[in-house]
């Protein structure tokens, strides 16, 4: 039985597009502050990692844009 190869292979590639670590949201609001005031003394891999949490999920995204604009007033 060799059906719908193609289904796999979508979901494998989407699997790889992703970056090896994704966080929740709780995860990403522990760090959200520091990021806002850019005072990142995050490693590289852990700041792509939450700035990919901001690609994914349009509700942080908001959230964290307006905390910025607070915080850099
Ligand atoms: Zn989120």
């Amino acid at each position: 039985m060799s059906e719908s190869p193609d289904k796999t292979t979508e979901l494998i590639r989407l699997l790889q597009n992703t970056t090896d670590q994704e966080i929740d949201c709780d995860t990403f609001w522990e760090k959200a502050a520091e990021l806002a005031e850019r005072d990142i003394s995050l490693p590289i891999g852990d700041l792509k990692t939450y700035l990919h949490h901001l690609e994914l999920c349009p509700g942080c995204a908001e959230e964290f844009a307006l905390l910025k604009m607070v915080i850099n007033e």
